[in-house]
């Protein structure tokens, strides 16, 4: 690697495992972790970069009217899925349940909820 980057004008200051910091004409800068990302960690962060910031869904969501005839959906890709429940503004807790596909389910306070199938992120 030193050896590539001192052929193309790079020299390397420093290096740990996981950690290459570079120099180009005295400016320091951190590698990319893309160059260095591999499987599933580069998929998400090459999705990220084409303008999906959370491509597992994995950011909180908003409930929407949670009725029984309009449930809060929520994607998976499998058949089931965790899902928390902050059930009211000042609630000091999450209330976690499992969704099940195709068995919409009732938190305690009320709103119901669906797991639905989810896009793939990567196509
Ligand atoms: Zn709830």
């Amino acid at each position: 690697m030193a050896g590539l980057l001192a052929r193309t004008g790079f020299r390397v200051l420093g290096k740990r495992p996981s950690l290459l910091v570079c120099s180009v004409r005295g400016e320091k800068y951190m590698a990319d972790p893309l160059e260095h990302a591999t499987g599933i960690e580069r998929q998400e962060l090459e999705a990220i970069k084409k303008g999906n910031p959370d491509p597992f869904m994995m950011r909180v969501m908003k409930r929407g009217l949670g009725t029984k005839d309009q449930p809060t959906t929520v994607p998976s890709f499998h058949e089931s899925r965790i899902v928390g429940c902050i059930c009211h503004e000042e609630a000091f807790y999450v209330n976690w349940m499992w969704l099940y596909k195709g068995e919409p389910k009732r938190c305690e306070c009320g709103y119901w909820f669906k797991l639905t199938e989810a896009q793939d992120p990567f196509k």
